[in-house]
């Protein structure tokens, strides 16, 4: 099951509790019932609902609720708790020391999105002020030094591979020594995947690991491979003990429980997720955020019914979506249509990952949030505004410009960017009306 239909029918659960006729004890264990079924079939392991539906039980006690309690409320919250609880390994992860060399090594199976992910975290790094660098010490795969250099290349980042050197060992000492010398902050190594897990890559990974000394091994793990994910990373865990964990290909129709699963079975924290193939398409990852877009999402019909009740110009906007199109100046005009509609709470829980933006703000911290994202529009050129977004990505010094004209920074700028290309590419699913956008939020 796609993680957005899980939030989607733990929301339902919640919903149908709230309509029943009498919020009894039946009603409340039906809910438990659904929310279980829901969670196993996107592969979340089953010892772990047991857990969460005992939790979520003792937590509420039903029968010893007072009957002016606010129940829906009590329930609501004990579900998020224990939710947030599978995904919070209550670790803090490494956080990288500016001024200092931070090596970062990535393990993982051939395929995760190791080499992607590499480049996606160096530019996540780089856009944050650090000197960030590139080793490829992936001798196994054909092509794997080509890939990372183009990536690498594309994001402006320094790197290091060799054609010739067949020892990943070798590749990976030599390219972190010079790198050290050089004074880069952050070195991020990428190491060769198999196809399964097997020794020969186990034992290569000990090696590399004992050759540069990382501060953080880092586990990629492909959301899409289901109850796997928790043998899948126990086993790398026992040889590598990496310190966190990135799940990649959350974007895509996964069982994503399993992933998720895997932070309870190695008490390893998930530190970024995978939201697609684009460069930018990296999420930092905060447990109570991540379950609040996953319940808050699946609304976008309610969102859209909710403006077209409105009767806004939408004209523009719908008109591109149609076309499968969603460009900046479309993200701006629903920002303002958005300030038109109030209650702000309610809307942005209506759009995906705004309503994560905006957790712990009040109305009117909601609406500069919103006002300062529109200066942020309107700092661009029109070219810009009526682009897809990508130019920035292509240079990013665009940004820094932008940040700077609007009075903002570059992380909100990016975050504005990562919101439009989110709708960008709902947009592109939604080609076809009302029942491919159903179709559409069915597979974000
Ligand atoms: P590696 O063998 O582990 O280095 O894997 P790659 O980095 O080559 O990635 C394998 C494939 O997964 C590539 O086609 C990537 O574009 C794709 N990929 C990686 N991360 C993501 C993601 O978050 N979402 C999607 N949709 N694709 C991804």
């Amino acid at each position: 099951m796609v993680l957005q239909d899980l939030g989607r029918r733990i929301n339902g659960a919640l919903t149908d509790l709230t309509r029943a006729p009498t919020l009894d004890e039946k009603a409340f264990d039906g809910m438990l019932r659904e929310i279980a079924n829901a969670l196993a079939e996107a592969d979340v392991n089953i010892k772990l609902v047991a857990n969460l539906r005992k939790t979520i039980k003792t937590t509420v006690k039903f029968s010893e609720l007072p009957p002016s309690a606010n129940k829906k409320r009590i329930i609501q919250k004990a579900v998020f708790d224990a939710l947030v609880d599978i995904v919070n390994p209550h670790q803090k992860p490494f956080e990288p020391r500016k001024g200092k060399s931070n090596v970062i090594m990535f393990v993982g199976l051939q395929g995760a999105g190791k080499t992607t992910t590499c480049t996606k975290l160096a530019r996540w790094y780089q856009a944050r002020g650090f000197r960030t660098c590139l080793v490829c010490a992936d001798t196994f795969r054909a092509g794997a030094f080509d890939q990372l250099k183009q990536n690498a290349i594309k994001a402006k980042i320094p790197y290091y591979g060799s054609l010739t050197q067949t020892d990943p060992v070798v590749v990976a000492r030599d390219g972190v020594e010079k790198f050290k010398k050089e004074k880069f902050e952050i070195i991020i190594v990428d190491t060769s995947g198999r196809h399964q897990q097997e020794n020969a890559l186990f034992a290569e990974m000990v090696e590399i690991q004992s050759a540069v000394q990382p501060h953080q091994t880092v586990m990629v793990l492909d959301a899409s491979i289901g109850q796997a994910a928790e043998a899948q990373s126990r086993a790398f865990k026992e040889t590598a003990d990496f310190g966190a964990i990135i799940i990649t290909k959350t974007d895509g129709a996964a069982a994503g429980g399993g992933a998720i699963s895997a932070v309870a079975a190695t008490h390893t924290p998930i530190v970024f997720i995978g939201t697609g193939e684009h460069l930018l398409d990296l999420e930092k990852f905060n447990p109570e955020s991540f379950v609040s877009k996953l319940l808050g999402m699946g609304d976008m019909q309610g969102l859209v019914e909710h403006v077209q009740s409105l009767k806004l110009d939408q004209k523009d906007t719908m008109k591109n979506i149609t076309e499968g199109k969603f460009s900046v100046r479309d993200m701006r005009d629903q920002l303002q249509n958005i300030m038109k509609m109030g209650p702000l709470s309610k809307m942005a829980g209506m759009i995906p990952g705004l309503s994560g933006m905006m957790q712990g703000m009040d109305d009117a911290d909601g609406q500069s949030k919103l006002k300062r994202m529109i200066y942020i529009c309107d700092s661009m050129t029109v070219k810009e505004l009526d682009s897809d977004g990508k130019c920035f990505v292509e240079q990013p010094t665009r940004m820094v410009r932008v940040a700077r004209g609007s009075g903002t920074s570059v992380r909100e700028v990016e975050e504005l960017l990562t919101q439009q290309r989110m709708m960008g590419n709902m947009a592109k699913k939604m080609k076809g009306g009302l029942a491919g956008m159903q179709k559409a939020q069915q597979q974000v």
